[in-house]
């Protein structure tokens, strides 16, 4: 019988991304939607990995089942790490992946190119109902862009050039970035990680 885990996230797009690459791992994946009553996790820590711990370990323990989740954002350098943890709040409590990306490219407006330098950074938990954790991290560098270019994807995409491209991770097909990205890194961590745990 597969491995059952539950995807700890209720973002669409990352719970593509996590099919995706998990694809061919005998592991049999639920969504958060198939846990009724699960309660939502407030994503309070200063660091990604305290994030994707709590929100794991949170899901893992109601469910009685493992549960994977991911904790991701972006970190600009000439901004002192900002956006960081608080990527998806960027613009204020009703921030939307289009109010952050304006702000984020107000803060950054006469900045030069070479001073634009960014990296993507995910941690990916998975936890069991017992309170062990493991953690896979995956990062990205690259720079932000002066304008959005491209329709894919999700969040700070439009605007983030993966270093060594010329395209945004927006212009990418999801299987280019998929091998370029944060998530995909961590990912495939934890892929060869579920492989040899159900093997062995
Ligand atoms: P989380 O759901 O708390 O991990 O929020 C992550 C936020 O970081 C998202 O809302 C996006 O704004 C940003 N982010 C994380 N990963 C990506 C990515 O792959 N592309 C674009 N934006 C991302």
């Amino acid at each position: 019988m597969p491995l059952e885990l539950v995807i700890a996230t209720r973002n669409r797009k990352k719970i593509e991304e996590i099919k995706r690459i998990l694809q061919g791992v005998p592991v049999a994946l639920f969504a958060l939607d198939d846990v009724p009553g699960c309660p939502e996790v407030e994503e309070d820590a200063d660091t990604f990995e305290g994030n994707a711990v709590k929100k794991a370990l949170a899901v893992a323990r109601y469910s009685g089942k493992p549960a994977i989740a991911d904790d991701s954002g972006l970190e600009v350098y000439a901004l002192n790490g900002a956006p960081g943890v608080w990527s998806a709040r960027y613009a204020g409590a009703d921030a939307d992946d289009r109010k952050n990306l304006e702000k984020l490219l107000s803060e950054l407006r006469g900045v030069e190119e070479e001073k634009r330098g960014a990296r993507f950074v995910c941690c990916v938990a998975l936890a069991f109902p017992d309170g062990r954790v493991e953690t896979f991290p995956g990062f990205v560098g690259g720079r932000i862009g002066t304008e959005p270019k491209g329709f894919s994807g999700f969040g700070y995409d439009p605007v983030f050039y993966p270093k060594g491209h010329d395209k945004t991770f927006a212009e990418m097909s999801a299987d280019e970035k998929d091998a370029l990205s944060h998530r995909g890194v961590a990912l495939r961590k934890l892929r060869i990680y579920l492989s040899s745990f159900i093997v062995g």
